[in-house]
């Protein structure tokens, strides 16, 4: 039934909208906030305007505060449990620079698992933890593995600690001085890929012995901002939104198949997506986390998050 169906779907794929709280300098700076979660669940309204209407967007859930664990619950547990079932799970952080991506993609579980670190620049792959210069990352896809990334680096992990060190490994390899940290790094996607394999143990399943392998994907995307100036926009060539914009077409586009409906997705318009192909194909699920400032100085970038978020769903 129609029903059931979109049910699936609703599990499938969970868009939720994260507000983060006014920070110390916006508040001495007196900025204003523009927004306020409800008034129902999973809703969030733009605060009065002068003309005096408010739009009202609505969500699987919107969560405001500082508490990551919230989040967690609300629409990522479910996912990465199920990716101790066997399904690919891969989870997005959307939303402009200093929004909360990076804040809300720190994780804090434990795990028994193989690790890769990889960051997406102007569309080529690097590979954030491997110390071999020579090995060059390539897409390459088979029958058995799917999409991969060729010649990553992974690392074997006991310990929520050991996939931390991981973090903190790939971070240090960014070589990137100060100044420009935060200029390339709101430029620039990084997965985190978990590749969990699991042996069923009982001797009586006709299962016994095979090995399942699914993959958790932590995705903390580029800034979605527009680009500010022209200088910046040439240097970027683009990229960025290239990137994002491939994205937000797959997703639709994978949405459209779950409704049975006949549709190519296009995996092959983006290093990004490419890369996630086999994450996101088959029984994935997704959850896209998109985050936005709480001013009003930030009003029109929220406001295209929110229709980015509208989008996915
Ligand atoms: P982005 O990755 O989107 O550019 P960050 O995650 O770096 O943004 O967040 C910008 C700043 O705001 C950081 O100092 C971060 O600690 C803080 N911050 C973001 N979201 C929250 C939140 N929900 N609660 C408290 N502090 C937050
Ligand atoms: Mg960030």
């Amino acid at each position: 039934t129609t029903s059931s169906r979109s049910m699936s779907i609703r599990e499938n794929v969970q868009v939720i909208v994260r507000l983060r709280p006014h920070s110390n300098k916006e508040q001495q700076q007196l900025e204003q906030p523009c927004w306020i979660t409800g008034p129902e669940p999973g809703m969030i309204q733009q605060l009065q305007t002068r003309k005096g209407q408010s739009s009202v967007f609505q969500y699987d859930s919107v969560v405001s505060g500082v508490d990551n664990e919230l989040v967690y619950h609300t629409g990522i547990g479910d996912l990465v449990r199920s990716t101790m079932a066997g399904y690919n799970g891969t989870v997005f952080a959307y939303g402009q620079t200093a929004s909360g991506k990076t804040y809300t993609m720190n994780p804090g579980r434990e795990f028994m698992l193989r690790v890769s670190y990889l960051e997406i620049y102007k569309e080529k792959i690097r590979d954030l933890i491997g110390d071999n210069d020579q090995l060059i990352p390539e897409i390459r896809e088979d029958k058995k593995r799917g999409v991969y990334v060729k010649n990553l680096h992974e690392e074997i992990v006991t310990s929520a600690q050991q996939v931390l060190d991981v973090i903190k490994k790939g971070e240090d390899n960014r070589h990137i001085s100060a100044t420009d940290y935060n200029t390339y790094s709101s430029r620039s996607h990084t997965i985190l890929q978990i590749v969990i394999e699991s042996r069923s143990k009982d001797v009586y399943t006709p299962e016994q012995g095979s090995v399942r392998v699914s993959q958790l994907n932590l995705i903390d995307l580029a800034g979605s901002e527009k680009a500010t100036s022209d200088v910046e926009r040439r240097k970027e060539g683009g990229y960025i939104n290239k990137s994002l914009l491939s994205l937000g077409n797959v997703i639709s586009q994978l949405i459209q198949k779950m409704h049975n409906e006949k549709v190519h997705v296009q995996y092959r318009s983006s290093t990004l997506t490419r890369v996630l192909q086999t994450a996101l194909s088959g029984n994935a699920r997704i959850s896209i986390v998109c985050t936005i400032n709480p001013t009003w100085r930030s009003k029109d970038e929220s406001l295209n998050t929110l229709r980015f978020a509208q989008r996915a769903k």
